[in-house]
């Protein structure tokens, strides 16, 4: 059985192992895919203190890192189920998809989340090109460009606010009659003078010419009437989706989003075990974020296992 064991390895899940095995306890890592959301990403220039990356590149660096040290990495294992222990203090049981299953004292999840897609013909195609998910990420790319969010629920109208300061002109598509935002941020957001907002717009395609995004397509649904808007950079923020689907039932609570709820340590409400990263109630979905909440979480895992009793 392992001491810590860390399910995801994405920057988070890398963090806590790095962590762990700092502390000369049995570690391993189950992960579905080692990288996370970063190997789907290009240009990284807010990790801080390296002004320039590229998303494989840093999770190349994230495995060699944590292969430095004697971890047991377990790449392409998905977690399907989690099972308290039996007593406090016992082994926590983590199912895979394969029929095997692992244990450990403590178990840290840190299974990141996934974006929304709009599902429209160029949004694959321009991913990376023009079309983006992450402001804070990418938002500086289209300085003094004219841009769209699709979404005008809080993330999107947030996205909009944010990139109205930095480009020359956004377009919010909202889909329904009107825009599900807090009332404040639509107030603030219907102050801006370079911002646009339309409502009851479907987008059906996005638009390139083979290298990069120039323009898109939205159904007015009242009129059934479609309308290109000329542009350089679209922002799809229809939600985050957190890959907790396999913890319905676990006993470790989920919030109505089905983020894993945390407290300041990183713990769960199931004792040992322990959560960070984009699939938590921790708000901001960074890089930088996961790692700091993934090496927090460690710490709190050693910190359980140094108080247990000695059998
Ligand atoms: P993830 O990176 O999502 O990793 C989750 C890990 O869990 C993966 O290994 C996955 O395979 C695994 N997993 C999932 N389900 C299971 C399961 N059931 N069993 C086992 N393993 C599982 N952030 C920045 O700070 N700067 C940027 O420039 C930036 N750009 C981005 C661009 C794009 C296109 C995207 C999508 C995101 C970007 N982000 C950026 C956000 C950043 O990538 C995330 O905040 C960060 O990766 C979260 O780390 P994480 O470890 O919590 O989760």
């Amino acid at each position: 059985a392992f001491e810590v064991l860390v399910i995801g390895g994405g920057p988070a899940g890398a963090a806590a192992a790095v962590y762990a095995a700092r502390k000369g306890i049995r570690t391993g890592v189950a992960a579905e895919r080692f990288g996370g959301q970063v190997l789907d990403t290009m240009a990284i220039e807010n990790f801080i203190s390296v002004q320039h990356t590229e998303g494989p590149k840093l999770a190349t660096a994230l495995e060699q890192h944590v292969k430095q040290y004697d971890v047991d990495v377990m790449n392409l294992q998905k977690a399907v189920g989690l099972v308290a222990p039996k007593a406090p203090g016992g082994l926590i049981e983590v199912k895979l998809e394969n029929g095997a299953s692992l244990k450990s004292r403590t178990v840290i999840l840190s299974t990141g989340a996934r974006w929304r897609n709009v599902n429209v013909p160029g949004e694959a195609e321009y991913k990376n090109k023009g079309v983006a998910y992450c402001p804070h990420c990418d938002g500086p790319l289209f300085k003094g460009k004219r841009v769209a969010v699709i979404g005008g629920g809080n993330s999107g109208v947030e996205a909009a606010i944010d990139l109205a300061g930095i480009v020359a002109h956004v377009t919010l598509i909202e889909y329904d009659s009107q825009l599900r935002a807090d009332a404040v941020l639509q107030r603030k957001l219907a102050s801006l003078p370079n911002v646009t907002i339309v409502t009851s717009a479907m987008t059906t395609e996005i638009h390139g010419d083979g290298s990069k995004v120039n323009g898109l397509t939205y159904k007015d649904r009242n009129h059934d009437v479609a309308h290109r808007v000329d542009l350089e950079g679209v922002f799809v923020q229809i939600g985050l989706v957190p890959n907790t689907e396999w913890l319905k039932d676990s006993g470790v609570a989920l919030s109505n989003r089905g983020e894993i709820e945390v407290d300041y340590r990183g713990e769960t409400t199931m004792p040992g075990v322990f959560a960070a990263g984009d699939a938590t109630t921790t708000p901001y979905k960074q890089i930088i974020i996961a790692m700091g909440e993934g090496a927090k979480a460690s710490l709190s895992a050693f910190d359980y296992l140094i108080r247990l009793p000695t059998e």
